[in-house]
């Protein structure tokens, strides 16, 4: 008798603290969402982008060997060339967390096989080199795989050797493409420690290819990941050392967040 009358007391509290609840109590009216103009087709910089890349010059970005040069890709036609003599080239800018979107082309003549066939590469935070490797950072693989196959964590739209694409969106080569990339970069303790890890969405031809992937640390090409303690980094572009034909990127834009 003593239990019944307890529950019921328990349900009439319940209740009661239910009644109270306002629908007013779970919206929220600030911070207010910060309008932006979405600009008419579905590739060009919206109104609050900074322009890396649109054809004209290649003033967002410098020679990874040699910053100063006015030497970088070459300007063809409102699109920039992968100089292989020239090497990778890093935005001069500086970005920590960010929504990009990028464009490139392989060229219809692409020739090799495997990995030497287009291969370029976005690395969504340049890092200075780990011994034994020539470079590091975190690489959104480019690369002919309409048909040319290869390891799958190192296919276009891979994290390069740690994620293969969840499907292959690629075109044939002589077509231009498209990344958007949502990146939210590691965040370090102050002792240097990891605190929490960089994890990378991203879209190849409007298609989702990386669905919020936690990269284990940078990407190398000769080891495991690591985690290197670093802050606001430039975004890079890859001068592959193979011998099939340069691509191209065109249509650059990012938005910090
Ligand atoms: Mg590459």
């Amino acid at each position: 008798m003593k239990k019944q009358l307890l529950l019921a007391i328990a349900i009439v509290i319940t209740i009661g603290l239910h009644a109270q609840a306002k629908p007013e109590d779970t919206e929220f009216y600030t911070p207010v969402p910060k309008k932006v103009t979405p600009a008419k087709g579905i590739t060009a910089a919206p109104s609050d982008a900074i322009v890396l890349f649109n054809g004209t010059n290649m003033d967002e970005w410098e020679l990874l060997k040699n910053p100063g040069s006015v030497e970088k890709w070459d300007l063809i036609d409102g699109t920039m060339r992968v100089s292989k003599t020239n090497g990778d080239i890093q935005t001069k800018r500086l970005f920590t967390n960010y929504q990009l979107h990028i464009e490139y082309i392989i060229p219809s003549n692409v020739t090799g096989s495997g990995q030497a066939r287009g291969n370029s590469g976005i690395f969504l935070a340049m890092l200075p080199p780990r011994p034994g490797n020539g470079e590091s950072g975190y690489e959104l693989q480019v690369l002919d795989n309409y048909t040319n196959t290869t390891y799958v964590n190192g296919q276009v739209g891979s994290i390069y050797k740690q994620a293969a694409p969840l499907v292959n969106a690629a075109l044939p080569a002589g077509e231009w493409q498209s990344f958007d990339v949502i990146w939210t970069a590691p965040v370090f303790n102050a002792d240097g420690t990891l605190k929490t890890p960089a994890s990378v969405t991203a879209l190849h031809n409007g298609i989702l290819i990386q669905n919020n992937f936690v990269l284990r640390g940078d990407t190398p090409y000769v080891g495991q990941p690591e985690y290197v303690k670093h802050g606001a980094r430039p975004i890079k572009l890859q001068a592959h050392g193979d011998k099939s034909e340069p691509i191209s990127y065109r249509n650059i834009w990012v938005r910090p967040l």
